[in-house]
């Protein structure tokens, strides 16, 4: 089960799609619960997760996620940067 959108960032996932291409995340890396259930159920469809990061992330699963909550805290810290300027 893929969802139509990214619960982390938002991003639009191709119906084939089994990773966010925005932020990498996955149902292995979690975004539901749904996901890791029905994975269970169907043993992996003949994906194949570790060829898929080399191939998307040029073998560095980690960074796609790193960047994704570096970009969480800089939205964190303009927000407390505005709240400060205004209040
Ligand atoms: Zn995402």
């Amino acid at each position: 089960m893929t969802p139509d959108t990214c619960p982390l960032c938002g991003a639009d996932i191709p119906s084939r799609a089994k990773a966010c291409p925005e932020c990498g995340s996955d149902e292995k890396t979690g975004w539901s619960d749904a996901a890791r259930s029905d994975g269970l159920g169907l043993p992996a469809e003949g994906f194949d997760y570790d060829e898929f990061v080399s191939r998307e992330f040029g073998g560095e699963p980690a960074r796609p996620r790193g960047i994704h909550w570096l970009w969480w805290i800089v939205a964190i810290l303009l927000l407390l940067a505005w709240l400060g300027f205004y209040f």
